[in-house]
């Protein structure tokens, strides 16, 4: 399904569509361009896996700053399939990702240009960027664990690793262990303990499930709600969506019965240099310029303003993250849940452990 919007289009699905979005929405402003003389202003145009209404807002406000017009197209998948397929013809200059995986995929598909700029490395910290600066994060947020606030005490849970204690068998709600969040979760924890013990635990939480994963993040926090269990995992941005979720006023009760616990912090006795005090696993949205982008000039003005001080503050707080740009205000909400330390260990090493994260889910049979 196709739905026009002012300057943007939004797509849902994949597949045949997809193209056809591609060759409508972008082609023809492209040709225009061209007959004028290409280059100077633009227009950028945006792959994005982002949906619209997290970055319409963002992209009208570039144009505002800069007169720079952005074609967007969005899906929830396939973008690197085009680009690969696209080739050197791609319309696209700039392709945003939800998260780690899909943006390193395009790095390492050769589809993207390293990218010079001084601001950009100053607001966007090593741990978050391609070491060649061939994609940049721009927010980020923790996989978390909430907690029923009676039937968890507080203090009972500070750890990933406590997940897996015979304790809290039959207690826990999990999605699916094929979805990319609980993936790199797992990567996260390869990487921090090594494979042994990492298959260890994710099989420890297995045993621990209420029942077989299934639906969203959200659904797990309503499973604790509705007493099917009394632990989650999921990302910290959801909780503020749900409590303030005015279309369903339901989801404000589910997430009201749950507490935000950051995992594995230094300062609950973990201790600051053992694996268990390595912080909460966070991810990034990330954006880079494709190789063939026609517009590359436009395209890191773009980079540049998503990495500002304004557009982080907007674009964090809508999606209730936290801007990588330091000293950058949150939404309330999000700053009453405290500070917590992140996991530090470097995304590009937790993608690159993405495919034996995947595999060791399937061998340990988390879905079954
Ligand atoms: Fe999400």
């Amino acid at each position: 399904m196709l739905t026009k919007t002012t300057n943007y289009m939004k797509y849902s699905g994949h597949g045949a569509a997809f193209f056809a979005v591609v060759m409508g929405a972008l082609l023809s402003p492209l040709t225009a361009n061209n007959a004028h003389g290409a280059g100077a202003n633009g227009p950028v145009n945006l792959y994005s896996y982002r949906q619209s209404f997290l970055m319409a807002p963002l992209l009208e406000e570039f144009t505002r700053e800069t007169g720079i017009k952005v074609n967007a197209v969005y899906a929830k998948k396939g973008i690197l399939q085009r680009l690969k397929a696209e080739g050197a013809n791609s319309p696209a200059d700039v392709v945003l990702a939800a998260d780690i995986t899909r943006i390193d995929a395009i790095a390492g598909e050769g589809l993207l240009q390293p990218v010079t700029s001084k601001l950009l490395e100053e607001n966007i910290g090593p741990s978050y960027r391609h070491p060649d600066n061939l994609w940049f994060g721009l927010t980020y947020r923790a996989r978390v664990i909430f907690t029923h606030k009676e039937r968890i005490r507080p203090g009972e849970i500070k750890t990933y690793e406590d997940l897996a204690n015979p304790l809290f068998k039959g207690r826990i709600c999990m999605r699916s262990g094929k979805h990319e969040y609980n993936i790199s979760l797992l990567a996260s924890v390869i990487n921090a303990l090594g494979s042994e013990k990492a298959e260890k635990w994710v099989s420890g939480v297995k045993e621990n499930l209420a029942r077989r994963p299934q639906g969203n993040d959200r659904a797990q926090v309503r499973a604790i709600f509705e007493g099917e269990c009394d632990i989650a995992i999921g990302n910290s941005y959801y909780l503020g969506k749900m409590l303030t979720n005015e279309a369903k006023p339901d989801e404000k009760k589910w997430a009201s019965a749950v507490n935000i616990i950051f995992p594995n912090q230094p300062d609950n006795g973990n201790g600051e240099n053992s694996t268990l005090g390595r912080g909460a696993h966070v991810n990034i949205s990330a954006a880079g310029i494709t190789k063939s982008a026609k517009h590359a000039v436009e395209a890191k003005l773009l980079l540049e303003f998503l990495a500002s001080d304004k557009a982080q503050q907007i674009y964090a707080a809508q999606n209730f993250e936290y801007p990588l740009k330091k000293d950058v205000s949150l939404h309330p909400i999000v700053a009453s849940w405290g500070s917590f330390k992140p996991d530090e260990q470097r995304l590009i090493d937790i993608a690159a452990l993405h495919d034996s994260a995947a595999r060791m889910m399937d061998r340990v049979g988390f879905n079954h």
